[in-house]
């Protein structure tokens, strides 16, 4: 019976049974000589057989267990110390492994893509036992994988323990992968980072001093540039601070009175708050659907994922004093406001009148 167990490799018997789902081969090495995996010298003296219990690819979902039967030889080199050794089945079976070198490669293979949990659970599916922290070790073995140099990265933070410890995260914004994790944000570590990187031509980062700084002195060949994230919370946040500025006013009525009145189906509307009314701060805001919340009887980390902030700060609402509004803002004082009694009685005398052309916008005295 032929089988290709072991490519490459001359067996001399193979016998096959199986189990309950489980197939168990014995399988003969039938190499009369070999190298001595000490010194390298062939030997083909015959000393013993020794057997070892190797696990391969499943068959569907069956699992495989091969028992080798492999020689043990003497070795001839008076100069070698080890006078006895054992046949090595390298790369097919690694020197004292239990598991075939395309199942490691199998699982490895796979456990780049998903978690080890769900590896674990999935060759068991397929016969194959093994543990997530099995999972683990396997990858971590594997030789780190090689790729160009990175030349476009991003910088940010990255909480380790969020409030408290935080990290530098490092992406190949080329390939969308996390490339290194630096041990903290100060501007000195991202800076040796990025003078031991001199392929980077362009960093991507917040508009935080320290990253602009260590951008600055660990890669001056590089462009920086705001990241996309950050410029659309910038326009985000003065979007909102321009509409909450704005809202009063907006909701004023018409002086002509010709406001729309609302259906005579729906609720009337609630009173609108007077113009001299500060509106709401975020905090304030926050403050009262907080207690709001909590009043209708959320527990702090439902209340966090409905209002989409932390739960750190959920608590600071609930036991801390309501936030106070900021004192309203008067109007920017403005360069002519000196000067407006004078202009007022130019205008008013006729002694001034608007001039408009393609680059001027502006009042023009007469005579
Ligand atoms: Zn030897």
């Amino acid at each position: 019976m032929s089988l290709s167990i072991l490519p490459a490799v001359p067996t001399q018997d193979l016998t096959i049974t199986d189990d309950d789902h489980q197939f168990f081969l014995t399988l003969w090495i039938a190499a009369s000589s070999a190298p001595c995996p000490h010194c390298g010298q062939i030997s083909s003296r015959f000393h013993s057989t020794y057997t070892r219990q190797v696990r391969d690819l499943p068959w569907s979902d069956a699992a495989v267990s091969v028992e080798l039967v492999v020689s043990k030889l003497w070795c001839d080199n008076p100069d070698c110390p080890q006078s006895i050794f054992c046949m090595r089945l390298t790369p097919w079976v690694p020197a004292y492994g239990r598991r075939s070198t395309r199942l490691t490669e199998w699982i490895a293979d796979w456990a780049w893509t998903t978690s080890a949990e769900e590896v674990a659970a999935t060759a068991a599916r397929h016969g194959v036992t093994l543990s997530a922290s099995t999972v683990l070790r396997i990858l971590r073995a594997q030789p780190d994988p090689t790729f160009p140099p990175p030349r476009i990265v991003g910088i940010d933070d990255w909480a380790l323990a969020k409030g408290h410890r935080y990290a530098t995260v490092v992406v190949d914004l080329e390939r969308h992968c996390v490339i290194d994790i630096l041990p903290d944000r100060t501007a000195e570590t991202v800076a040796v980072w990025l003078r031991e990187h001199p392929s980077i031509e362009t960093v991507s980062r917040d508009r935080a001093v320290g990253y602009a700084n260590a951008a600055h002195e660990g890669a001056p060949q590089a462009e920086q540039v705001a990241d996309r994230w950050h410029l659309l919370k910038n326009l985000e946040e003065s979007i909102e601070r321009l509409f909450r500025r704005v809202s009063p006013f907006a909701k004023e009525p018409s002086p002509g009175g010709d406001a729309e009145s609302p259906p005579p189906d729906l609720p009337p509307e609630e009173e609108q708050p007077a113009l001299d009314t500060p509106p709401l701060t975020p905090r304030q805001t926050r403050y009262a659907a907080v207690h709001q919340l909590a009043d209708a009887g959320l527990k702090v980390s439902q209340i966090a994922r409905e209002l989409g902030c932390d739960r750190k700060t959920v608590r600071q609402d609930l036991i801390g004093p309501p936030p106070e509004a900021h004192p309203p803002r008067g109007p920017h004082p403005r360069l002519l406001d000196p000067f407006e009694p004078l202009l007022q009685r130019l205008w008013e005398n006729g002694l001034l009148r608007p001039l408009i052309n393609n680059d001027t916008r502006g009042l023009i005295l007469i005579g």
